[in-house]
């Protein structure tokens, strides 16, 4: 028997959170079993752990869409008991039994091994978020961006993808800017690397002008909605946005005007489906980019026991940083 945070759904449709404790019979099918050691919350977490936005399909559930740990017990060639390795994606934690678990059970073509100079703990302080501000900064650099372009944004400062893009681009060497509605995040904003702090209403509203000052070298976009519509319009000519999340909305209330007058591009961002080279390249990225002391100050710890009240504040905006679940 081991610990696990199971979602179940009542007659009601009604959906409750508990920590409860299972055995391996249950884990869903798949060829490596891995001990996890830590966990992580992300937005789309605090849908599974909740009412389950439309992810969750089967009840009971356990969620967790990221874990590391060590595996266990291995039928696939490339994982043997001892090894460590990390999960983000795949649907994990929404179609299939995740993370929030003492054990899991994938299938292997699913895992990383661990990235040589990174601990299952920072891994899942990584997490998903963190990986796909790597993806985000990987595909700007691909398009070109460069130290010395001009400042780079970052909207959703303070959350999780925001957080670690900051340090990340601060320690490569760019002008941060972050966009925050949370004012009395600056400080951390400036401890991770951003050099100037914007305040979310100055971009949360649209205008009727397609165009605006050119701006920005870069953006890392993790609100969308109007936000994104608005920053389109500001960035300098050719420059690109890598287009992560919807904490502020799916629709996109813009123009063409920006793409054909400008040249800006916008990218589309998965981490879920990433390949695996690919996912590869952005933990070797992550192990040598993102600087781990910056890394340790967004963490706050949590248990099995803190994720029901966790997945409510992230899907409030109100999480700072990432949290790193020591499932334990
Ligand atoms: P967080 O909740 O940690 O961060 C989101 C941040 O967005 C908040 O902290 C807040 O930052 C800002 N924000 C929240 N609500 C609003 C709003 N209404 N208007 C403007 N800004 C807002 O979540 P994550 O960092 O984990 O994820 C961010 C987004 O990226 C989510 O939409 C998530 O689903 C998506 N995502 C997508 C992935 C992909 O594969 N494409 C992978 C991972 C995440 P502040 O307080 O600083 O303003």
């Amino acid at each position: 028997m081991f610990n696990a945070l199971v979602v179940n759904k009542n007659e009601e449709g009604k959906t409750s959170a508990a920590v409860e404790q299972i055995t391996v019979d249950q884990l869903p099918e798949g060829d490596v079993t891995v001990a996890v050691e830590y966990s992580t919350v992300n937005y789309k977490d605090g849908l599974c752990v909740g009412p389950g936005g439309g992810l969750v399909r089967n009840y009971p559930h356990v969620p967790g869409i990221d874990f590391a740990g060590t595996v266990e017990a291995s039928d696939n060639p490339n994982y043997k008991a001892g090894d460590k390795v990390v999960l983000t994606g795949w649907r994990v934690g929404e179609a299939h039994w995740g993370g929030y678990s003492q054990k899991a059970r994938v299938k292997g073509d699913w895992l990383v091994p661990l990235p040589a100079g990174i601990e299952a703990r920072q891994a899942m302080a990584v997490g998903t978020a963190g990986f796909t501000a790597m993806l985000a900064i990987m595909a700007l650099e691909d398009h070109g961006l460069k130290p010395g372009n001009g400042p780079v944004l970052v909207t959703g400062a303070a959350g999780g993808v925001g957080s670690v893009a900051t340090a990340i681009l601060s320690n490569l060497g760019y002008e941060v800017a972050g966009v925050t509605g949370r004012p009395e995040q600056a400080d951390y904003l400036k401890s991770l690397g951003a050099t100037q702090i914007v305040a979310r209403e100055e971009l949360n509203e649209t205008t009727k002008r397609p165009l605006e000052a050119e701006t920005w070298a870069g953006c890392v976009d993790a609100v969308g909605g109007d936000m994104l519509a608005r920053v389109l319009g500001q960035m300098k000519y050719g420059a690109s946005v890598s287009a992560v999340g919807l904490a502020g909305g799916a629709g996109l209330p813009a123009t063409v005007i920006p793409f054909l007058l400008r040249g800006v591009n916008l990218l589309g961002i998965d981490s879920v489906m990433q390949p695996y080279d690919n996912r590869l390249r952005a933990w070797e990225r992550l192990a040598k980019d993102l600087p781990m002391d910056k890394l340790e100050a967004m963490i706050t710890p949590a248990t099995l026991s803190d994720l029901p009240g966790l997945g409510k504040d992230i899907l409030k905006g109100q999480v700072k940083g990432r949290v790193v679940v020591d499932v334990n």
